[in-house]
């Protein structure tokens, strides 16, 4: 992969004919430090927000030895990539292959469930195997989230009892149970009442559980919505699982995915026509733009160009390149009103839910993937105000040497 210093490096190189993900792996590399530092419990990585492998080696050389899997296909890349791994297939509903290759040929012990014919179909396909760690996922409000997943997966809590009672008497190694309060998650509070929730369960249930696992969630941070500080989100959860009396000798897991990742990611894409307040460019909603053309909520953006442009913002709608009408942006995006045919926007926050989603649709180029060293935008694990200034200074200060000795 290609290095640049930050995007805008790439006013000066050859583009290439489609967009360009920028990679930052320092990004992920400060965001898995964060949360192995100050999150009490093993931090599981979900997959899927991004399986590239610039992040996973990331994820890895900073502690991150856990990862949250969905499928067989993301068991593999991981179980072959870091044999060491300790992977969860916290999917509640896996085919009986998955299940099988999982156990058999990757060692993967942990597996979700939120039914009885799914417990079945995991003691069948792994041979009755008595070293599982099997944990019951309860559906939760998902109030307080801006993408709610509550209606798919999970047991209620009158369910529940019956359930873990069952998988109880069938795992001798540990019961788990999980939750995921909603992607992108503004209220802390939302971690409580899960917990308190689940707590209420297992009481009724009268059994013991070996892991409290508060799944994913945790927000990012993107234009209008600016989330607590994440220190509360762990500290919430830190308190409410000493609370959690049935849950004493327990493990705390999360599985986050969109906080560790969704900062590390951008995407460059060119302006190929501009019709109006109308942009037409060559990425969108069938490429690295799905989550930021459909969710309703904004996402950073910044012209790129080696003079800043001194228009005034004004919001533009987006169109992607592909000939489908859904291909378009439901919220507008907030540019200088001098934007241009040719030129280059970097949209942000999407190392989480960007690339991962890309297709081919129609043609269309996914792009290629360009190492950046810059950290542009807002940020949830940023050093403090008074750190990032000094760090800005020496920064000036090194680039001023460095003006300093090419002048020279
Ligand atoms: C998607 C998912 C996650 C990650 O969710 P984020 O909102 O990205 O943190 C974690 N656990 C499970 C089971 C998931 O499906």
């Amino acid at each position: 992969m290609d290095r640049v210093h930050s995007s805008f490096d790439l006013l000066s190189h050859n583009l290439p004919e489609g967009p360009v993900v920028m990679a930052r792996p320092h990004c992920v590399a400060q965001a898995a430090q964060w949360f192995k530092t100050n999150f009490p419990g093993e931090v599981l990585y979900a997959v899927k927000a991004n399986p590239a492998p610039w992040v996973l080696d990331a994820l890895w050389a900073n502690g991150v030895k856990g990862f949250d899997v969905a499928s067989e296909a993301e068991c593999e890349l991981v179980a072959t990539r870091f044999p060491e791994a300790q992977i969860a297939f916290m999917h509640p509903v896996k085919s009986r292959r998955a299940i099988s290759r999982a156990y058999r040929d990757f060692g993967v012990k942990t597996f979700a469930l939120d039914s009885e014919e799914e417990l079945e179909k995991i003691l069948q396909e792994t041979g009755g195997a008595k070293d599982l760690t099997l944990v019951v996922r309860f559906a939760v409000s998902g109030d307080g989230s801006a993408y709610p997943l509550a209606r798919k997966f999970g047991v209620t809590p009158d369910e529940a009892p019956a359930l873990m009672r069952r998988a109880r008497a069938v795992s001798e190694e540990m019961l788990g149970v999980s939750f995921h309060v909603g992607s992108q998650c503004m209220r802390p509070d939302a971690f409580r009442q899960a917990m308190e929730m689940t707590n209420r369960a297992i009481v009724k249930a009268g059994v013991l559980v070996d892991v409290v696992d508060v799944g994913g969630g945790f927000p990012a941070i993107y234009p209008g919505m600016t989330p607590p500080p994440m220190i509360d989100f762990v500290r919430t959860i830190a308190t409410q699982f000493e609370n959690m009396f049935v849950a004493q000798n327990a493990q705390l897991w999360a599985e986050p995915g969109r906080a560790l990742v969704a900062e590390a990611g951008s995407v460059v894409t060119r302006v190929e026509l501009r019709k109006g307040d109308a942009l037409y460019l060559n990425d969108g909603a069938f490429g690295n733009l799905f989550d930021a053309t459909h969710l309703n909520w904004a996402f950073p953006a910044q012209l790129l160009r080696k003079e800043p442009s001194r228009g005034k913002l004004m919001p533009f709608r987006l169109y992607g390149p592909t000939c489908d009408s859904m291909d378009a942006a439901s919220a507008p995006l907030m540019l200088p009103c001098d934007v241009q045919e040719g030129d280059l926007i970097e949209i942000g926050q999407l190392g989480a839910y960007g690339a991962a989603l890309a297709t081919q649709f129609n043609g269309f180029q996914t792009g290629e993937t360009v190492v950046a060293l810059d950290s542009p935008g807002a940020s949830m694990f940023a050093p403090a105000p008074a750190q990032r200034a000094a760090a800005q200074s020496a920064r000036v200060r090194s680039i001023k040497r460095h003006i300093k000795r090419v002048t020279e």
